[in-house]
């Protein structure tokens, strides 16, 4: 039986030119489920939310514009949103008003062209506080630059070449929000691993819901989706065929253990990591000392996987059998 998808609307549009070199397009988004205001950040102006772009009774060209739900760019004098004179676009609309998408010319094809996606939870304390506790800033930070990219020097990972989509999940400390994070940070401070800590406070280990992500990805008109993450919980999660496809699992290996002169550097992750690999099954490279040199050399290349290969093993919950899948997996990568 399939639970029945969260209801979602994207309420706004509008472009942000970055200080990384392409513009992107930043989706506000309501739904049935909580009050929050999820975010799709989405690289390529022709990656089209259908809620947004739906035609509403009684709306004018201006009101649309303000909305977001144009096409091509806006400029000073425009009057119609439906059609970008400069660029040569214009987009058509069924009799109910629903855009009617054009692979050729203004809609991205995501059937044809499997998509880069990332579905982020927010955290506060790695994005905006310098957090070495986690590496969320560092993971938001590449899976920008992966989107940006068409191949990643470094590791030779296929990158999305200006197209794909970072969906922003305000989903705060895996669901327990910010002040229970602080508690458990203190928690940890007093010698608990992340597990622990959140258990203590009588929180689930992990209570986030990726079914959010999953209703934007469709409203998006993402079909095929390459995902960027270690995490075979969030594959499961977002997997919904045939309607929406998960064909390819990029990891996200830590900078740091490729390279010792960047990425975070600190006691606190190395224990944060070590626990995702051990008690939460997530699917990294799990080195026995995260700084000697000689693992360093054994992780030099990642390895993309078909996300079908890590479906069915690596859901248990027991801690065990994840440990132990977890090795195997690593076997795979450092043989690799
Ligand atoms: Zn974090």
């Amino acid at each position: 039986m399939t639970k029945s998808l969260p209801k979602v609307e994207c309420i706004a549009r509008a472009r942000i030119p970055t200080t990384q070199g392409p513009d992107i397009f930043l989706h506000l988004y309501t739904n049935d489920q909580d009050n929050k205001e999820h975010l799709a950040i989405v690289f390529g102006e022709d990656i089209r939310s259908r809620s947004l772009f739906r035609q509403r009774p009684n709306e004018t060209q201006q009101d649309r514009m303000i909305r977001g739900a144009y096409v091509g760019k806006l400029h000073p004098g425009r009057t119609i949103a439906d059609k970008d004179d400069r660029l040569g676009l214009q987009l058509h609309f069924d009799t109910n008003g629903e855009l009617l998408p054009d692979y050729n010319f203004t809609t991205w094809d995501s059937a044809k062209n499997s998509t880069l996606v990332r579905i982020h939870s927010e955290c506060y304390t790695g994005e905006n506080a310098w957090s070495a506790r986690c590496d969320c800033g560092e993971q938001f930070d590449r899976a920008g630059k992966l989107i940006s990219l068409d191949v990643e020097p470094e590791t030779g990972i296929k990158g999305g070449n200006g197209h794909g989509v970072i969906v922003y999940l305000r989903q705060e400390g895996r669901g327990i929000g910010l002040g229970e994070k602080l508690k458990a940070y203190n928690l940890q401070d007093l010698g608990a691993d992340t597990v622990q800590a959140n258990l203590l406070l009588k929180h689930p280990v992990d209570s986030r819901d990726f079914s959010l992500g999953k209703s934007i990805l469709i409203d998006l008109g993402i079909e095929n989706v390459r995902l960027l993450t270690n995490n075979p919980d969030k594959i499961n999660q977002i997997d919904y065929p045939p309607i929406l496809k998960c064909v390819e699992r990029v990891p996200m290996v830590p900078i740091h253990w490729t390279d010792a002169n960047k990425g975070i550097d600190s006691k606190e992750i190395e224990g944060y990591l070590r626990t995702k690999i051990e008690r939460m099954g997530h699917l990294l490279t799990e080195p026995l000392t995260l700084h000697s040199s000689e693992q360093q050399q054994h992780i030099t290349k990642q390895e993309q996987h078909s996300c079908s290969t890590h479906n069915t093993a690596n859901t248990e919950t027991d801690s065990t059998i994840v440990t132990s899948t977890t090795k195997r997996d690593n076997a795979k990568i450092i043989n690799a």
